[in-house]
């Protein structure tokens, strides 16, 4: 996801989500209906549960219960587990759900779940910028339980029908591959998608608005849609175009595309964009007709792959989303618009982090003290992720980097991870203990300040160069530093590697001559604050 501004307003608590260990939800089919006289929404869900546990005579859901003041929320009318009727209380955003009959250690059951009601968050009822209605699910984080009954967090992943009836004028888009649309008659038409791999509930979508639609596909004959509004049909249509261009680069890099399809969508998103699994949506503003929001698209067409089809099994990992869709979107500015516009990116985001760092300084990418789900929208998950990504890369070298980026894909597509189960996959593919890279970068706060200076000894013809790590003793790193020496100002510098792992560091190189100019980390390769000059 990406954002016009940092958000503060949203009283979402911390990761201390009570898991619900002795379910596991397998399957959802959402039938929903929608209508233009009220906002009102009648739903019928049904859910197929695995019980992991037996013995148990009941289970909790997340569903927004009425809140009589706004008059918004989801009122539940009938619960059935096939024909039983079954005993229910909804409490504040809790549905506690009696079983007919306690649960047998694996078995799987199926409920289905009567409700209506006005949403008070996640699916955005309004009208576009064009004065026409729409309807635009917006579940991140944790808003899928506002008008869903499901477990609204990312570690339950489970396949989704979506099944919306609504007024014929209206296209209806969702997850996954296209089943059906049928004209009901009485100016209302079904639309049914199907995801059939498993997806958070964070990125679980639909979208129901007058669309128009144009079909691509990408060079691996997977469906490229773009979903505009009929009066940004030109602009949108060419703004999206680039899609399947991104998803053959992506696709190259990591692995097969996990979804059936993938729609790009113009959207009421309170975010920049947002990375629903096979149907992303964007803001209004993005669509321009001018290609601005290029760098947008590409952050959202890698979260299919991270975020969406491997996804953080806890919050305080959301590094493993937003670092890794930056470092993505940064791959893509080197493809469309060359290295130097990556210099340039990396560079700012650099300035970023250390801005970030000077007003945070105790805060790490996992940073278990946050305690609102949209403070992890920060500069340590994106920028200072991807930043990572980038070093582990430079202390990797590209093949194993990339092998090591394919397999994490590969082995846990479609399911949850956490940091140490990629930190597992990068020191199984390179045979290195990584421990010390991951507690640098990842778990400590901050970054190094390398103070140093260069002199040339023109008898011995010798390059000395002292490097004084001044962010504290106790977070001394220990990385792999380029030094650039020119020699000519016309020419590229040549590349003089070191290791930095002391708190003050000399290297002595024999030159041919005194060098015009020495600095430090040319190519952007390591996260640093420095000063460095000739003595
Ligand atoms: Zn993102």
């Amino acid at each position: 996801m990406l954002l016009f501004a940092f958000l503060a307003n949203n009283s979402a608590t911390a990761d201390h989500y009570k898991r619900n260990t002795e379910i596991d939800i397998q399957h959802y089919t959402f039938k929903l209906t929608l209508n233009d006289s009220t906002d009102t929404i009648l739903g019928e869900t049904e859910i197929e549960i695995k019980f992991l546990s037996g013995g148990i005579n009941k289970f909790y859901l997340d569903l927004a219960g009425l809140d009589s003041s706004s008059g918004k929320g989801m009122v539940v009318s009938q619960i059935k587990q096939d024909v039983k009727t079954l005993m229910f209380r909804q409490s504040n955003d809790q549905l506690e759900i009696n079983l007919a009959s306690t649960s047998v250690k694996d078995e799987i059951k199926s409920f289905t779940i009567k409700y209506s009601g006005i949403p008070a968050e996640g699916l955005i009822i309004s009208k576009n910028k064009y004065g026409d209605r729409t309807f635009f699910g917006d579940n991140w984080p944790n808003r899928a339980h506002y008008w869903l009954p499901t477990i609204d967090h990312p570690y339950d992943k489970a396949t989704c029908d979506f099944i919306v009836t609504a007024p014929a004028k209206y296209k209806v888009i969702a997850n996954g591959s296209l089943k059906e649309e049928s004209n009901l008659g009485n100016n209302l038409c079904l639309t049914h998608w199907k995801e059939s791999v498993p997806i958070p509930t964070k990125v679980m979508v639909i979208g129901a608005a007058k669309f128009s639609v144009k079909y691509l596909q990408d060079s691996n004959c997977i469906p490229v849609e773009s979903w505009v509004y009929p009066e940004d049909k030109e602009k949108g249509f060419y703004d999206f175009s680039l899609a399947k261009d991104i998803m053959t680069l992506f696709s190259n890099l990591i692995g097969d595309f996990p979804y059936e399809k993938l729609a790009n969508v113009e959207s009421k998103t309170i975010y920049g964009g947002m990375e629903n699994a096979s149907a992303i949506f964007y803001a209004e503003q993005e669509i321009t007709g001018t290609r601005k929001s290029i760098v947008t698209i590409a952050h959202e067409i890698a979260h299919q792959w991270f975020g969406d089809a491997v996804t953080e099994a806890d919050w305080d990992h959301i590094w493993l989303s937003e670092g890794f869709a930056t470092y993505f979107q940064n791959i893509f500015i080197a493809y469309y618009f060359g290295n130097d516009s990556l210099l340039n990116a990396v560079r700012l985001e650099r300035k970023q982090i250390i801005y970030y760092i000077m007003t945070n300084p105790n805060s790490a990418v996992v940073d278990t003290s946050i305690t609102t789900l949209t403070d992890l929208l920060n500069i340590n998950s994106y920028q200072k992720g991807g930043w990572v990504l980038r070093m582990l890369q430079h202390v990797l070298g590209d093949n194993i980097f990339w092998k090591g980026i394919r397999l994490y894909y590969k082995n846990y597509m479609n399911s949850n991870t956490l940091t140490k189960d990629f930190e597992a996959t990068m020191e199984k593919v390179s045979g290195k203990n990584l421990e010390w890279f991951f507690n640098e970068w990842i778990y400590k706060p901050g970054l190094p300040y390398l103070s140093g200076e260069w002199e040339y000894d023109s008898k011995s013809k010798l390059l000395i160069v002292r490097i004084k790590q001044v962010q504290g003793v106790d977070n001394i790193i220990k990385m792999p530093l380029d030094l650039g020496l020119y020699f000519n100002k016309d020419k590229k510098a040549e590349i003089r590697k070191i290791k930095i792992n002391a708190s003050i560091n000399e290297y002595k190189f024999s030159v041919k001559h005194r060098p015009s100019k020495v600095i430090i980390d040319p190519d952007l390769w390591l996260l640093m604050s420095s000063d460095f000059k000739e003595k």
